[in-house]
């Protein structure tokens, strides 16, 4: 466990296309990293099965949504699929002066807002093995309609292309293997030398 005190918290965006595990690799990191915050985002799409509101996401309607981007509201927004989807500014704001970490779940779009806006912030992105094996965890899934996973897929690939302008990539091979690499990678930010001059400077002052 990490003695130091930290400033302010570590911005943290995970993009990857629908599918690949995303939220499963993210359940898995948070059982292990208590510490993260995870953003629940707001979105215009209808519930799945098993979802909750406010824990998944805050499910709302489109005349909100647009209330929410006319107030200024949202760090970033993004259309995918038919649906609004959009991260709050104030929450993450909050945590992050409170020097707590956040977690970003969003697609290639939204990521790309955040680092205009954030240029600190880490971006990770999650790829399956294999186009076949996307398809498999679509279909396993269980969740949409053969159409939208089909437009899903075709999206897919046109977001791994944006996979260039993120700091890292992580395959989702194994939830464990995928997951742990996330640690690695947040372990290796925080120690960058210039995030950490703070422990140097006493050092420095006593020659
Ligand atoms: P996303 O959040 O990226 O849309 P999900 O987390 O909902 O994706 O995962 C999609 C499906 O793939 C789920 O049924 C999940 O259980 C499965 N899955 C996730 N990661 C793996 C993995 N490493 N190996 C096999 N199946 C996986
Ligand atoms: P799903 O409908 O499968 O839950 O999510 C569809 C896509 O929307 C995923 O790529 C997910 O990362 C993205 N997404 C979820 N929340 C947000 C958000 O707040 N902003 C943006 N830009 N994308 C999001």
């Amino acid at each position: 466990m990490s003695v130091m005190k930290k400033n302010r918290g570590e911005l943290i965006v995970l993009s990857g296309p629908s599918g690949v595990g995303k939220s499963t690799v993210i359940s898995e990191l948070l059982s292990s990293r208590r510490d993260i915050h995870f953003s629940v985002s707001f979105t215009t799409r209808q519930p799945r099965t098993g979802e909750e509101d406010g824990v998944n996401y805050n499910f709302v309607s489109r005349e909100e949504f647009e209330r929410m981007i006319a107030a200024d509201e949202l760090l970033e927004y993004a259309e995918y699929v038919g649906n609004y989807y959009g991260t709050s500014m104030k929450v993450i704001q909050e945590q992050l002066d409170r020097g707590v970490d956040v977690l970003l779940d969003i697609e290639v779009q939204g990521a790309a807002k955040v680092k205009e806006r954030c240029p600190e912030a880490v971006l990770i992105f999650l790829i399956p093995p294999s186009i076949e094996e996307l398809s498999r965890r679509l279909h396993r899934r269980n969740t949409d309609e053969e159409a939208v996973i089909q437009r899903r897929l075709e999206k897919a690939r046109q977001e791994c292309r944006e996979c260039v302008h993120y700091d890292y990539l992580v395959v989702n091979d194994t939830v464990v293997s995928a997951a742990g690499a996330i640690q690695a990678i947040l372990q290796a930010e925080q120690c960058r030398s210039g995030k950490r001059l703070r422990l140097v400077q006493d050092i420095i002052g006593r020659d």
